[in-house]
């Protein structure tokens, strides 16, 4: 039988491999200690009162923000991962406040209009370097929010910097500097920033079942060809056969997301009790990620993913939307960086201090970045503003 180690801290009742205030790998700025929080609830709490996580509520996952109060946006998202993150993590006796700090950081830097968004303005930023969704989020907690006195950015710890990098070239890798390190080296991140990035995944694929089926863009009856789906969905009306349809959907989609956790947690309890690493030092040296699904339920969930790609994200009404948000994207890209006096005020200045370091360069990364910031609302109506005669400015 496959348990957690009875060494647990007596005082965080933590497990000796999580991360904690006395391990952490610190500030670039350094601080004094916080009074009555831990580090990582400050880090938390920054990223709540920062300017980027409110623009959330009307950033899009799959669905553009205009199309329905009941759908997903990045800001429900980022709860709804914070909250599966922080119930594995409680689980297996790991750090819930930096679980939830990654949680609710790890879209900031998304663009408008989800994944179409990404695109259209990593193709815009081509010759400058590319535009990255992750690499991004980064960059608001690391530079652009403007809030402290002593620091730019939120200054916030290594490990929820760690966290929110789930990705990243060895190019830029070699440019990030400490959270581009195990890129390099081939370490892995903390079971914290492990968790939350699978969590993130537990959360997309099931309330995008849930909102598909509530836009009618997908059926049951497709569904039912998915074998995570139909077990789940043959549980629930054999016991609740005369339940209306709306709560069958409600009901499959919690045990869903019950099954996935329940699979994580005790496959990663089997892991960590292997391979007993003594510390948050040995966990960034194992050959693999510790926190991991079965395989039989990795497989259950990738069929799921594929249905959705096919189903749902290639829609054509999901892509219809898609095309006109790249239109967007691009139009602002091009109209902001031939002419960057265009922008607002603010905008315009940033543009005059990267530019000044990096010309060209800088003025286009400038200008993703005000682009990258606006929420969907704000780029249309940003684009009607600078094409549109008829519109006031
Ligand atoms: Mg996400």
């Amino acid at each position: 039988m496959n348990s957690l180690p009875d060494n647990f801290n007596p005082e965080t009742g933590l497990a000796p491999y999580a991360a904690c205030d006395a391990v952490s790998g610190g500030r670039h700025h350094a601080e004094p200690a916080p009074n009555y929080r831990s580090e990582y609830q400050r880090d938390r709490d920054r990223i709540i009162h920062a300017a980027a996580f409110r623009r959330l509520e009307y950033k899009t996952q799959v669905f553009v923000n205009h199309e329905g109060d009941l759908f997903r946006t990045r800001l429900t998202h980022s709860i709804e991962v914070a909250q599966i993150a922080r119930s594995i993590a409680r689980a297996l006796r790991l750090n819930e406040d930096l679980t939830e700090a990654i949680a609710l950081a790890h879209d900031l830097g998304h663009t408008p209009f989800g994944h179409a968004g990404q695109d259209a303005l990593n193709g815009c930023m081509k010759e400058y370097g590319g535009f990255e969704h992750n690499l991004q989020s980064l960059r608001v907690v690391d530079e652009l929010e403007e809030k402290y006195a002593d620091f730019p950015g939120l200054n916030l710890t290594f490990e929820t910097r760690e966290g929110i990098l789930k990705h990243c070239s060895p190019k830029n890798a070699a440019e990030l500097g400490d959270v581009g390190e195990r890129f390099l080296h081939q370490l892995q991140p903390s079971l914290e920033a492990q968790l939350t990035n699978l969590a993130d995944e537990i959360a997309y694929n099931s309330h995008d079942v849930d909102d598909g089926l509530r836009a009618g863009l997908i059926e049951v009856e497709q569904l039912n060809e998915v074998p995570l789906f139909a077990a789940q969905y043959a549980e629930v009306t054999q016991r609740y056969p005369a339940l209306s349809q709306r709560r069958v959907i409600h009901e499959v989609v919690r045990r869903l997301i019950n099954c996935q956790v329940v699979d994580l947690i005790e496959t990663s309890t089997a892991r960590l009790s292997e391979a007993q690493p003594a510390n948050l030092n040995e966990v960034r040296k194992q050959p693999q990620n510790l926190i991991a699904f079965s395989d039989s339920m990795r497989e259950r969930n990738l069929e799921l993913k594929r249905f959705l790609r096919s189903h749902l994200y290639r829609h054509y009404r999901v892509h219809r939307m898609s095309v006109k948000a790249t239109r967007v994207i691009r139009d602002l890209f091009i109209a902001f960086n031939d002419d960057p006096r265009l922008m607002p005020d603010e905008a315009q200045a940033h543009v005059a201090i990267l530019r000044s370091v990096t010309g060209d360069t800088g003025q286009a990364r400038a200008v993703a970045d005000y682009i990258a910031g606006m929420t969907d609302r704000y780029a249309i109506s940003e684009h009607h503003r600078v094409y549109n005669p008829g519109e006031l400015t």
